[in-house]
């Protein structure tokens, strides 16, 4: 009989899946479509797959995975938020932390996801704008405020995205660990942070071969913070705080490039120290371990308040639908499976 997984202490992992439409470059190099969602969960990874075969074998041949939904090219950024955070954010009302991260390769949809863009914004601004909305429906009497924080973990520094300079110290306090002079902007409505978030991105760091581009090693952190305050069973009032945390992760191809090389030689090429850390934590959590190895990178340092114990934690995986990236897509698909 197989045995259940041990009970991680009330922490949950919900794992998603995002196929983004097929790039105009993807199509014009002859690619076919090696992903397939038979219904809202099920994906199936085949390099052979094409529409016809489907059809009359009613079934494909492939890797079949299983996630918390499966999105495919069309689905809105509304659908995908609804689905996948809309709880956290609920959650985060109740004085809970959480935490949302897109995985994937470069290229896959991660900031798509994450930032979007004007027309079409992403999940941290449909969160903030849903935040905005809860909190509007449940009090009058102002009694929530909300504090955001936007920054970037790049080569194991940290920087401040709203207002770049030099890189910030973690600190350990009563809180928990703290970038220090970190700006925590006080937000009113959502009409600001698009703007504030596009701002932010912009000042992600750029490879200096590729100046226009954000280096596919930067990680940004969007932190959301909801302090209220509430009487509790003897009428004293006291003050709660839930925070969630928005990762649009570095690209996963270097990590899994140098997961097999000795950790010495990563230590050397100092690249994604905190995507491994990452995957060190997820899966001692998805393990059930007492032990989670938070202090081996910057990264699993800043959330280690919004990872496990009473937290939830959503993982987006983003792939392309291109068999030219079924090596990749495969990675991930492999990295999300674990994180389950
Ligand atoms: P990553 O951040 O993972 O490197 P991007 O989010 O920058 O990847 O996506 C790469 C390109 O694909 C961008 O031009 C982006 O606008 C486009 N894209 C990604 N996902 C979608 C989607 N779901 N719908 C439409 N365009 C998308
Ligand atoms: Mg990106």
């Amino acid at each position: 009989k197989v045995s259940e997984k041990p009970d991680s202490g009330g922490s949950r992992i919900l794992v998603f899946v995002r196929v983004r439409p097929m790039a105009k470059k993807e199509k014009e190099a002859g690619s076919r479509c090696c992903v397939k969602i038979v219904n809202r969960r099920d994906l199936y990874l085949t390099e052979f797959a094409n529409e016809n075969d489907y059809l009359r074998l009613k079934r494909l041949r492939g890797r079949h995975f299983t996630f918390n939904a499966s999105f495919p090219d069309n689905a809105t950024q509304q659908e995908v938020y609804s689905t996948t955070i809309a709880d956290l954010v609920e959650a985060v009302l109740q004085g809970r932390n959480g935490s949302v991260f897109c995985y994937g390769a470069t290229g896959a949809g991660k900031t798509y996801t994450m930032l979007g863009t004007v027309e079409n914004p992403g999940v941290m601004v449909l969160a903030i704008k849903d935040l905005f909305n809860k909190i509007r429906q449940r009090s009058s009497d102002g009694n929530h405020t909300v504090h955001l924080s936007y920054l970037e973990v790049y080569n194991e520094t940290v920087r401040d995205l709203l207002s770049p300079g030099r890189p910030l110290v973690l600190r350990e306090d009563k809180q928990g660990m703290v970038a220090a002079g970190l700006t925590q902007y006080r937000a009113y409505s959502t009409d600001e942070v698009m703007a504030m978030l596009q701002q932010g991105n912009q000042n992600r760091t750029t490879e200096p071969t590729r100046a226009n581009e954000t280096s596919s090693r930067s990680h940004a952190i969007l932190q959301v913070v909801v302090e209220y305050r509430v009487k509790d069973a003897g009428m004293n009032v006291v003050k709660r705080v839930g925070k969630l945390s928005l990762i649009d992760l570095a690209g996963s191809e270097r990590a899994l490039a140098t997961d097999q090389r000795t950790l010495r030689s990563l230590e050397g090429a100092n690249i994604n120290r905190s995507l491994l850390a990452l995957s060190s934590c997820i899966n001692a959590l998805v393990e059930g371990k007492k032990h989670i190895p938070f202090r081996n990178s910057k990264l699993t340092q800043l959330l280690k308040d919004s990872l496990g114990g009473a937290c939830n934690t959503v993982m987006i995986a983003n792939i392309s639908p291109s068999n030219l990236s079924f090596g990749e897509t495969q990675n991930t698909l492999h990295w999300a499976d674990r994180a389950k």
